[in-house]
């Protein structure tokens, strides 16, 4: 991955931060893009070829402005990720609006725009790329306590089926991860009977690590993948293997 640029979104930390540091390994340039600048500079000081930069995914003008400064300071990336998202459990009939318009900017929006701000380049480039898009195992078999984002990563792997399909023309790979319960900042966060219900649910009888995680977008995101497109590939112990 030497002569590549990659962007990563949600880099500061959990799946986000393991695959940024995957990819430095491999000789990739990598932009390591997070609402928490702190995070992700901590992050660039841990391996070369790391650029920390600000963004929040669920604003357009913020995503635009990281567009062009990546366009501007470092070159046309040729792999994005977007690995940025947020959630809190609870019972559905106790959502509020705001929460729904929260959870949709983060999680299914913000991957659009990122998608919008960044293919552009891509295409223009006429090299092709890698686009990998986490969702989530919740957005393929649904997620009892999470309705309304696993509705939003439902969403993201119906737009990234049908990416697939526009930007195979140009040799633009889209493909998804869908993350099972993984040992990140974002799942101790969540309701404490849930995620013992969860890890009792799965066949492994424990968490992914982030690494693991990570190695699946590090597949996509390579040549290695170069027939590879409008896949969803879950990465949760097999606690989804009949759903
Ligand atoms: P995490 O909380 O450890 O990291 C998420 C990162 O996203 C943080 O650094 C945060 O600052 C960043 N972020 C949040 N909102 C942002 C915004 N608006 N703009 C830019 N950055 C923003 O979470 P994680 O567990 O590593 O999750 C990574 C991805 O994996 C998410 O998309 C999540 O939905 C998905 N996922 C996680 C799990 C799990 O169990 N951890 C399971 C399924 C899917």
């Amino acid at each position: 991955m030497t002569d590549r640029i990659a962007v990563v979104t949600g880099a500061a930390s959990g799946i986000g931060r393991a695959v940024a540091l995957g990819l430095a390994r491999t000789g990739a340039r990598v932009v390591a893009a997070d609402l928490d600048l702190d995070g992700a500079t901590a992050l660039s000081r841990e391996a070369e070829g790391i650029t920390p930069l600000a963004v929040d995914v669920a604003d357009p003008d913020s995503v635009t402005a990281l567009a062009g400064q990546v366009a501007a300071d470092i070159g046309t990336a040729n792999v994005l990720v977007n690995c940025a998202g947020w959630d809190r459990t609870g019972k559905f009939l106790d959502s509020t609006p705001d929460f729904a318009d929260k959870i949709v900017a983060i999680n299914y929006l913000g991957q659009v725009h990122m998608c919008r701000a960044f293919l552009p380049g891509m295409v223009e480039a006429g090299d092709g790329g890698k686009v990998v898009n986490v969702a989530s195992d919740a957005g393929r078999v649904g997620s009892s306590g999470e309705t309304i984002y696993a509705g939003a990563k439902g969403g993201v792997i119906a737009m990234s089926k049908s990416l697939a399909r526009e930007m195979a023309r140009h040799g633009i790979n889209v493909n998804v991860v869908c993350p099972g319960p993984t040992d990140t900042p974002l799942f101790a966060a969540q309701d404490e009977r849930l995620k013992e219900a969860l890890v009792r649910a799965i066949p492994f009888r424990r968490l992914a690590k982030p690494e693991e995680v990570a190695d699946a977008v590090l597949f996509f995101a390579s040549d290695a993948a170069s027939y590879v497109t409008g896949q969803v590939l879950s990465v949760s112990g097999g606690l989804t293997m009949a759903g």
